[in-house]
């Protein structure tokens, strides 16, 4: 590094503190991503020098990849960099490494940067979760995506990769790299890989999946078993505060992310089994003379992995908007299995309720249309909530701790 090159990076990465810190007292933001943008346009390499000297682990992919982050961050013990904003471009990740000095850092990453992420931070690790459709009205065909992951997988060489062994997209993109800890996680969602990456023909499923030109899943490392993990030859007891199979899984991968940079597993799990909430997702909320319990999904997958884990009583509401951060498109409430609500009540919120509420007329399950001022009833079952992206903020910021 030149003296030049290290006196602009020192000043990129002063002014982003400096300017997070003037949007955090000014109230005009968190002071997450404007600190970012300006240490970008000082030292377009500032990610990269930040980067330098630490052991960092990234996380992608289009669902769980928030809780995976804060479960590797849990699971890692004190002293972690995280951007657990949710920041995660360059601009979000430049201030999370700004802030901090720590030598370990956990990084969400966008699955669109995820190349250039991946070249600047070089990270030790990267988790890759897995890929389904998601804001239909601007995002990447998601066999596009996987191809330029294929791509930047093949140019990072000391980058180990822990790739979802149960989603042929994954494997597609991780199969390109040099070293992998595949895992076999709860993955029902396979909408969007029914032909083969490689030759375009079907896929055979039996109940695992390969192709006919020889494309098939990979052995697994890791393992997700009824009621415990086995990681590289460790059986470990499952036993975590986070509701669903989907969890499970995510916290499979960032276990084995852990164990490939020399974290003890058994210390791991006992800190990412505690984890009760994760940027208010899960968490017991109250509004009113209700008490709720939030969740966030913003796609079909995401909806087909939350739907089975919801409480077996009470009410489900689900919110739906779709602004510029959801995908201005809501046509993908027709690849929700829905269906699987029937017998439920289901209360309709968001900007697109109506849209929402015929989706649900179609699937043959009880809707009402939510009306806030007309919401005075006392409920002693716990609401689940279902929120997809803007439409969580407004539920998180509506609601209070329980
Ligand atoms: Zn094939």
């Amino acid at each position: 590094m030149t003296t030049i090159s290290r006196w602009r990076l020192g000043v990129a990465v002063a002014l982003v503190r400096l300017v997070n810190e003037a949007s955090r007292r000014s109230g005009r933001g968190t002071g997450t991503v404007v600190g970012g943008t300006v240490g970008l346009a000082i030292d377009p390499s500032v990610l990269d020098g930040l980067s330098r000297g630490r052991t960092t682990i990234l996380v992608s992919g289009t669902n769980g990849k928030t809780t995976t982050t804060a479960m590797v961050a849990a699971g890692w013990g004190d002293e972690v960099v995280t951007n657990d904003s949710g920041s995660n471009m360059p601009a979000g990740l430049v201030a999370a490494l700004a802030s901090a000095p720590g030598s370990a850092a956990v990084l969400e990453a966008d699955e669109g940067w995820l190349a250039e992420i991946l070249a600047r931070t070089r990270p030790a690790v990267v988790v890759l979760l897995n890929l389904s459709r998601d804001q239909l009205d601007r995002a990447n065909e998601v066999r596009q995506l996987a191809s330029r992951w294929r791509e930047a997988l093949a140019d990072a060489a000391d980058v180990l990769v822990v790739a979802n062994a149960n989603d042929p997209l994954v494997v597609f993109a991780a199969e390109s790299a040099r070293s992998v800890m595949w895992c076999d996680v709860p993955t029902p969602w396979l909408a969007d890989a029914w032909s083969c990456p490689h030759c375009t023909r079907a896929l055979v499923r039996d109940p695992t999946w390969h192709c006919t030109c020889g494309f098939a899943r990979p052995l697994a490392l890791t393992t997700v078993l009824d009621d415990r993990l086995s990681i590289d030859g460790v059986v470990l007891p499952l036993n975590l505060d986070l509701p669903g199979r989907f969890n499970e899984g995510n916290a499979a991968m960032a276990l084995t992310a852990l164990h490939a940079v020399g974290v003890d597993l058994h210390g791991a799990l006992s800190r990412i089994n505690v984890v009760s909430e994760v940027a208010g997702r899960f968490a017991l909320r109250r509004w009113g003379p209700y008490t709720l319990r939030l969740h966030l999904a913003k796609n079909p997958a995401g909806f087909d992995a939350l739907l089975p884990s919801l409480a077996r009583d009470g009410e489900i509401w689900v919110a739906i908007n779709a602004r510029e951060a959801d995908g201005r498109d809501p046509s993908w409430l027709y690849d929700v299995p829905f269906e699987t609500l029937r017998g439920r009540l289901v209360r309709c919120w968001g900007d697109r309720r109506l849209d929402l509420a015929t989706r649900l007329d179609y699937a043959g399950v009880s809707f009402a249309i939510a009306n806030e001022t007309a919401m005075t009833g006392r409920v002693s079952d716990v609401v689940s909530v279902v929120a997809n992206y803007t439409a969580f903020r407004e539920w998180l910021t509506r609601t209070r701790p329980c």
